[in-house]
């Protein structure tokens, strides 16, 4: 059995990367890597932690017996639960010693390979003197902005920027497969803001990066000529389709079933006719 310490260092300085360590004890070993400043794969701090540790792990061949301590910091949230659900041994703890002081050791070389000066170092833990006077170092020069940390990326949980959805009549294609997403079906849209734009991405149900936390999707499985058929309800478009069920047309804003027979034709109809189970006008094939 292993003993690893998990850490962090750099995560309190405005510009670059915050480090992690996976150091073992007993044995010395060192693992580490880097959280980039920014990235738009829509994952968050915690994910991509939680991620990039997941790797260091396997290319550590951590076992089931190893215990693990670690740091108790946000950007480990995500970790903590994983190693949970995947019955690590493990606790929260205030990492002394090898994993903390090498954390800090690489921040600081990182810092300083970009042309910081190199005596100026982190005196007993004081993190706030320390990553002031590289702030200040990088605000000197403006070629240096661009060492900063995308502090928006970091900011809130992924999940919040995915909703589960209907899909109107668009035809979307897909951020991740790139095949279309059929309409009327679930769709899984991401929104944010990056560097001042609007982003939005669309994903098919299985594709999506990220369980969304948000659905405002409203499923509903009717009978049509003696089949279940799975579909969507929306507020209908100005398509203004009849109903297949009663024959009118479908009003804007009215409560709509959509949904494909057979995987195929789609169904369009008010909600409250296939839910009195009125009888078809139309066959289904006509
Ligand atoms: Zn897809
Ligand atoms: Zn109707």
């Amino acid at each position: 059995m292993k003993e690893w310490q998990v850490e962090d260092a750099g995560g309190g300085c405005r510009a670059f990367s915050e480090v992690i360590v996976l150091a073992c004890q007993n044995t010395g070993e060192l693992f580490s890597s880097t959280i980039p400043l920014t990235w738009d794969d829509g994952s968050s701090l915690e994910e991509k932690a939680c991620s990039q540790l997941i790797q260091m792990m396997s290319e550590a061949r951590v076992t089931r017996d190893d215990f693990f301590y670690v740091c108790s910091g946000n950007i480990f949230h995500k970790f903590h639960d994983w190693l949970s659900k995947n019955e690590y041994n493990w606790e929260v703890s205030k990492i002394d010693g090898l994993a903390h002081e090498y954390a800090e050791h690489l921040f600081h070389c990182q810092v300083v390979s970009a042309g910081f000066p190199a005596n100026i170092q982190l005196v007993e833990r004081n993190y706030r003197d320390y990553y002031r006077a590289v702030e200040r170092w990088i605000y000197a020069d403006e070629s240096r902005l661009a060492l900063l940390k995308d502090r928006e990326v970091r900011l809130k949980p992924a999940e919040t920027r995915y909703i589960l959805k209907g899909n109107g009549k668009h035809i979307r294609s897909c951020h991740k497969c790139s095949k279309k997403i059929t309409p009327y079906t679930p769709i899984v849209v991401y929104r944010h803001r990056e560097s001042g734009r609007r982003v939005r991405r669309y994903y098919h149900l299985e594709c999506t990066p990220v369980k969304p936390l948000k659905s405002t999707l409203e499923s509903a499985t009717v009978t049509w000529a003696a089949c279940n058929v799975d579909g969507i309800v929306l507020g209908a478009g100005k398509e203004a389709c009849p109903c297949v069920v009663c024959g009118q047309p479908v009003l804007p804003g009215e409560k709509t079933f959509y949904g494909y027979w057979q995987e195929k034709i789609l169904l369009t109809g008010h909600l409250s006719c296939f839910l009195n189970g009125k009888q078809p006008l139309l066959a289904p094939d006509s």
